[in-house]
């Protein structure tokens, strides 16, 4: 597993193979945000100290304003004229409300990725 498929995966950037969320359904608000402390695999603390995750809203919101900067150039390029900008402002914020739990675990999962450097594990 390559550092790009182990991130997408929401796996241990570290070994590649344990979990990092307790859930691994998008969809369960309440335990949307439940982390392991600790990777089961190699034992790599996730969360290196308080607030460490702060960082991951940053590239958060760094994704969602490449999809609101190309979802407008599509607007403007293909929509403006037959749809209102209303209708396209609205439609954007359903479609931010709906990606928010999927950005949330991967902004997490790429922030570690950075922090974290590959050891895979002897068997
Ligand atoms: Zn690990």
């Amino acid at each position: 597993m390559n550092k790009l498929e182990a991130t997408v995966k929401l796996k241990c950037p570290r070994c590649h193979e344990g979990e990092l969320f307790e859930n691994k359904s998008f969809f369960s608000w309440r335990k949307l945000s439940k982390m392991y402390t600790n990777c089961s695999i190699c034992g790599l603390k996730y969360e290196r100290e308080s607030g460490f995750f702060y960082g991951a809203m940053y590239i958060s919101s760094i994704i969602n304003m490449v999809f609101f900067v190309a979802a407008t150039v599509a607007y403007y390029v293909y929509f403006d004229v037959r749809v209102d900008w209303r209708i396209y402002i609205w439609s954007y914020v359903g479609f931010t409300v709906l990606i928010t739990p999927v950005l949330y675990r991967l902004s997490r999962s790429i922030w570690l990725e950075i922090f974290n450097d590959y050891k895979p594990q002897k068997k």
